[in-house]
């Protein structure tokens, strides 16, 4: 994202320039089919024209090449008849016909890219057309994230049988990291108060935003909201009014987001992706961080909703709409992890059938089907 706007060095085109292969001309010598014309030379793409044409004259040109003085208008080969050193025109040509005028895009100093814009490909190749070999961009956003729970172990560790894997740090990593965070710092911490206390100091040192999962329920070890408030972070909201994801936990620390999410490994993926992401993108810089979410039919049939809004994984089927996902609950990893879409189901409805509209927040692999 552009900290600051790129500006075109010069005019965009440079000159007037010919959009076909064909023969410029005067647009006076050519207001009548049949009109002919003598042909004095030829000029190329990167030729400097050194003559001028005259009445009645015309110069074979190439696509990119300057308009030569004299002429106003330039026709294409295929409009045209060539005997010898004559071309005989076959339609009336108005003046500017095929022409780019010199400045037509850009004048030199305008804004090319404007600040705040995404670097698409698009807007890097206007960045190399206008000489922008090194243009500012937005840091993006180191991210630290801490998975607690004395259950869990590391990837490469193999895990008694009371023990898991933390799986969080990975999924929740990536979709940020997909947003644009930089992973900065990922650790495990125990369920201790002491440890989590420096775990988050230490984090709030090193990162632009801290991430934890667990230990935001109301269970007896769940130490983290007030450890986060022990170290500074001002508390904005606990709880969320959906499902899955309700023990979320948000607060700042000076401009620092800080997110605990609930450790289940569903819970976690959902509201990374609903509510972290977004501030990842802000941070970024970009103008609308919002998720994607489009409108799609119902593909699969869902039971009713009570006091909370529910997102189900989704499988977009472009053109067709959204099949939901069954999972066992939030911790179901292994269904889940068949979705490229949350799907937005509204609280308190008796039930949702096929061909529903609902909101369906797309993942990035959405856009290319399953
Ligand atoms: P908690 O939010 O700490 O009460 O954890 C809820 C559930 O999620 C428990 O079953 C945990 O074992 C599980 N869990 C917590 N953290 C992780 C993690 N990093 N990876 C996988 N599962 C986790
Ligand atoms: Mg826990």
């Amino acid at each position: 994202v552009l900290a600051a706007p790129v500006l075109a060095d010069r005019d965009q085109p440079a000159f007037d320039r010919s959009m076909m292969d064909g023969f410029a001309l005067r647009s006076a010598d050519a207001s009548t089919a049949g009109s002919t014309l003598d042909v004095v030379g030829v000029v190329a793409a990167g030729d400097v024209p050194t003559k001028a044409i005259g009445s009645g004259e015309a110069l074979r040109i190439m696509t990119g090449a300057m308009v030569p003085p004299g002429a106003d208008a330039v026709e294409m080969f295929e409009n045209t008849q060539m005997d010898d050193t004559r071309v005989t025109l076959s339609q009336p040509v108005s003046r500017g016909k095929h022409i780019a005028p010199r400045g037509e895009e850009l004048r030199a100093g305008a804004v090319a890219v404007a600040e705040r814009a995404v670097l698409t490909a698009a807007r890097r190749g206007l960045c190399w057309s206008v000489g922008a070999a090194e243009v500012s961009v937005i840091r993006r956003p180191t991210v630290a994230i801490l998975a607690t729970g004395d259950e869990l172990v590391d990837l490469r560790t193999v895990p008694k049988q009371t023990q898991i894997r933390d799986s969080n740090r990975c999924s929740v990593g990536d979709v940020l990291a997909r947003a644009g965070a930089i992973i900065q710092k990922s650790r495990l911490v125990p369920d201790d108060r002491l440890a989590t206390r420096t775990a988050i100091s230490e984090a709030l040192r090193v990162a632009d935003m801290l991430v934890l999962s667990g230990g935001v329920s109301a269970g007896d070890y769940d130490y983290v909201g007030d450890c986060l408030i022990d170290e500074g972070v001002r508390k904005v909201f606990h709880k969320v009014c959906m499902k899955p994801g309700k023990p979320l936990w948000y607060g700042r620390f000076g401009l620092k987001p800080v997110f605990g999410l609930p450790g289940n490994p569903v819970s976690s993926f959902v509201t990374a992706r609903i509510f972290a992401a977004p501030v990842v993108r802000a941070l970024c810089g970009r103008r609308d961080a919002r998720s994607p979410v489009v409108s799609m039919p119902l593909l699969t049939g869902f039971g009713a909703t009570r006091g909370r809004p529910v997102f189900q994984p989704g499988i977009v089927r472009w053109g067709k709409g959204v099949e939901l996902v069954s999972t066992r609950g939030s911790g179901d990893l292994r269904h889940f992890s068949a979705m490229n879409a949350l799907v937005f189901l509204e609280a308190n409805r008796p039930g949702f059938s096929v061909g529903d509209a609902v909101q369906v927040y797309l993942d990035e692999e959405a856009l290319w089907g399953e």
